[in-house]
């Protein structure tokens, strides 16, 4: 059982769960990481298949979060986040996709941020974090898309949090936007004439700003926070012991992951980690190659992000490559033993697409399309094996980056469809700090 959890950069600095959920990032900007991942015992897994979900989920979360969430309220949390359904189907032999987008905002961003959002409630009303200035926590969230609507939907109307999502104007898709400022209750958009890292500018600063800190009780709500990664895990060992059910599954199981700021690669190590029989894991990325590079060559040499057709990758420096390089040891080997690494120019991911739907009648989304490229070259050089990747998007949400024929075939689900005709409201700001300080302020 998880006891407490400490920084990746001082194993001494040590916190509790209220701390790790509403600080997100430890004082010495390290990242939290749990002081143990309990491996549960070979027979779980082999009956693990006969369990729902959100069963499933609980098993899992237990040995971790019930130090302080009791069994009774973590297993309502889970029968709650998750909702929805997690599908696992085949694409072609050995190749199954993982799909993710089944929830409110049609990415798999749906399933930590309605985790965390009902582990930070709990939280709040068991008075373990209190609200030192006795106002609501405010989530604080820039966003290039897809973080704003799975963080908006997550934590809509509940009780005791406010949130507020800063997008770049003109730089989000049509229903991207519509899931950000539609929403109303506890959940503002505030658009930023600027780019998105002019709103990430503003949200950092903000929580550099002592003052407003003492008027202003804020927290984040992106994948630094532990518990919005951790909850991912769980869809890893749902697919594998589905798969390990299936004769036709190879020994070898490998996970492809489309990545762009590693959240979802390393609650994939979290679920190997607790037993679950995944053999190899596989980082894909856009040109934004970071870590494909240091897996070739053993350089981490960050560079400035470029933007491609997957932008949810679109990431030059990814926060959680701390905590994985961390789990493991911050070992090259090791490192390069448990995780394969492949990027793919934008023309390449096209190509897939345009492909996938020609043989196989399929719509791959770009993020989906990276992933199934990532396992295809890690299937060409390596033993047989069986691979899942993970679907992180619906095609819905991303026609204007996939070939027109291609996008001609998506159905667009009538929750999406819905949104398109709400009326929008966002409060439109300049980049300057000082206008979102006052914002802020005067709630
Ligand atoms: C956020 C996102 C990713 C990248 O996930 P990370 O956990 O940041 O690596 C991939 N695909 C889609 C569709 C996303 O929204």
């Amino acid at each position: 059982m998880v006891s407490h959890f400490y920084s990746t950069r001082n194993l001494a600095l040590e916190a509790q769960l209220p701390a790790v959920v509403f600080e997100s990032l430890a004082p010495d900007g390290g990242l939290y990481w749990p002081d143990q991942l309990p491996t549960l015992p070979a027979s779980f897994w082999e009956n693990a298949a006969n369990l729902s979900f959100p069963e499933l989920a609980y098993e899992l979360a237990k040995p971790v979060l019930g130090k302080w969430i009791p069994d009774q309220a973590l297993h309502t949390i889970c029968h709650e986040a998750f909702n929805f359904p997690v599908p696992l189907v085949e694409l072609e032999q050995d190749v199954f996709l993982l799909e993710l987008f089944h929830g409110p905002s049609l990415a798999f961003k749906d399933v930590g941020a309605r985790f965390m959002a009902r582990i930070m409630s709990f939280l709040l009303q068991q008075g373990q974090w209190k609200a030192d200035v006795g106002k609501p926590v405010h989530v604080l969230v820039a966003t290039s898309g897809d973080t704003g609507g799975a963080v908006a939907m997550g934590f809509l109307q509940t009780p005791g949090i406010e949130v507020t999502i800063l997008y770049p104007s003109g730089k989000v898709s049509h229903l991207q936007e519509q899931q950000l400022t539609t929403l109303g209750h506890n959940i503002r958009a505030v658009e930023v004439n600027g780019s998105f890292d002019d709103c990430q500018a503003l949200v950092k600063k903000a929580f550099a700003d002592t003052d407003l800190r003492q008027q202003v009780q804020l927290t984040s709500a992106n994948s630094i926070n532990f518990c919005r990664l951790f909850p991912q895990s769980f869809y890893y060992a749902w697919a594998a012991v589905q798969l390990r059910q299936n004769a036709a599954v190879k020994e070898r199981l490998v996970v492809a992951v489309p990545s762009g700021n590693y959240g979802n690669l390393c609650a994939a190590l979290i679920a190997q980690a607790m037993g679950c029989p995944i053999t190899h894991l596989i980082a894909s990325s856009n040109a934004n190659n970071v870590v494909p590079r240091y897996l070739r060559s053993g350089q981490y040499a960050p560079l400035p992000t470029v933007p491609t057709i997957s932008n949810a990758m679109d990431v030059g420096l990814p926060s959680n490559w701390e905590r994985i390089s961390h789990h493991l040891g911050g070992d090259y080997a090791t490192i390069r033993k448990a995780i394969s690494g492949y990027d793919f120019s934008d023309e390449v991911t096209t190509l897939c697409m345009e492909q996938i739907h020609g043989l196989r009648h399929q719509v791959l989304e770009p993020h989906t399309a990276v992933g199934y490229l990532g396992l295809k070259s890690y299937k060409k050089y390596n033993l047989p094996c069986t691979g899942i990747v993970a679907a992180t998007a619906h095609p819905a949400k991303f026609l204007e980056a996939m070939p027109e024929k291609v996008a001609a075939d998506v159905t667009i689900p009538e929750r999406l469809a819905k949104l398109s005709d709400r009326t929008k409201a966002s409060t439109q700001m300049g980049p300057d700090y000082d206008s979102f300080r006052q914002f802020l302020l005067n709630r």
